[in-house]
């Protein structure tokens, strides 16, 4: 078990961590990353990438995210194998946690970028068809789907939300629903009953993604509510749209967080009410929800927790420069 001290720690290795550490790594203040239990966070479980700002070409999730972390790490990131199970933010700054390896880490400052996890049904065929045809983000995939016919699966806002994003590429969307009426907000209810390419299924829940003869999703199995009877939906795509949990467990109590689990942050900037306790990328954020983003709010972290030691470093200095005149 060791102690490691560094001017910036930061929890988190998705693009908003990456970048937090790139942009800490060349202010010099040595950063430290813990990377938790999946290194490279959400875009390690896709496939292309086609909306990441760089890149003519689609280039795969997995691939982006090594080049981030060897860029973070050319310019003098620590990368740290552990996961944050607790940290202690009432004694600080400076803020401590503790890894699941029993490792403690002290950090000047705290940048979190714990990031989100779509919510899944769970039912057969949907982990199988994950990039092939199965989605929860209608923004980073439905440009693949143009011209075919897609299904989204949800009531809330996001259902909503994706189903009418759909309609840029689609001309026929379905939005299935397991009750026989919607959660979303009425302004957004009112959007998707006037849109010609939706059409709605009442009271209906997944049973299954089924493959097609090429291995994609081919169609999906439907249990009707009401009457248990199955019907199936021969579909190219299908998003679920259930909603996202932010991974800020750790964090109860600590930080104040909205009504979903999302850290709450002075607006437009990435500071959380704590002095030099920065919340950057999906933590914070229930609406874009993008790789590009998360790594701009991880560049503000970065920058705002560089400025936060100047200024600190500026007031114990201040008292010298008196005595000195
Ligand atoms: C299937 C899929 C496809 C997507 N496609 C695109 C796309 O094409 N384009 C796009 O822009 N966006 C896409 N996104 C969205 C994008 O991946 C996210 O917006 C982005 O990854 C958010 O970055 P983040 O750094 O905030 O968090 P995440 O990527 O969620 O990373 C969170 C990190 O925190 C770590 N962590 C969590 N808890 C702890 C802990 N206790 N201790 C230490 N570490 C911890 C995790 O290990 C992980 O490394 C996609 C998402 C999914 C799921």
């Amino acid at each position: 078990m060791a102690t490691h001290h560094t001017k910036m720690l930061i929890i988190g290795s998705g693009p908003a961590g990456y970048s937090a550490a790139i942009y800490a790594a060349r202010a010099m203040l040595e950063p430290i990353v813990v990377q938790g239990l999946q290194p490279g966070g959400q875009l390690t479980i896709t496939t292309d990438v086609e909306n990441y700002p760089g890149f003519r070409d689609v280039v795969q999730g997995p691939w982006l995210m090594e080049e981030m972390k060897a860029q973070a790490e050319h310019v003098g990131t620590r990368m740290m194998w552990d996961t944050i199970v607790s940290v202690d933010l009432e004694n600080g700054p400076p803020y401590k946690a503790i890894g699941d390896s029993g490792d403690e880490y002290i950090g000047d400052t705290l940048v979190i970028c714990t990031g989100a996890q779509a919510k899944w049904l769970g039912v057969p065929g949907e982990h199988e068809l994950g990039g092939k045809g199965v989605s929860a983000c209608a923004t980073c995939d439905g440009f693949f789907y143009r011209g075919k016919k897609v299904a989204v699966i949800g009531g809330g806002n996001t259902a909503v939300e994706e189903a009418l994003y759909l309609t840029n590429h689609s001309d026929d969307v379905t939005l299935i629903h397991r009750r026989d009426e919607l959660r979303a907000e009425k302004i957004l209810q009112d959007r998707l009953f006037k849109n010609p390419k939706i059409s709605t299924l009442w009271n209906k829940t997944v049973e299954s993604f089924q493959a097609g003869e090429d291995g994609a999703l081919g169609h999906l199995v439907l249990k009707d509510t009401q009457t248990g009877e199955t019907s199936t939906l021969e579909v190219d795509g299908a998003f679920v749209a259930i909603g996202h949990a932010p991974a800020t467990g750790l964090f109860k109590g600590k930080l104040a967080m909205d009504a979903g689990g999302y850290l709450d942050v002075e607006p437009g900037t990435p500071k959380t009410a704590l002095p030099g306790v920065f919340a950057a990328g999906d933590v914070t954020d229930h609406v874009y929800r993008q790789a590009v983003t998360a790594a701009g709010m991880g560049c503000m972290a970065a920058l705002d927790g560089e400025r936060y030691l100047a200024a600190l470093e500026d007031e114990a200095a201040e008292p010298e420069t008196e005595a000195a005149e």
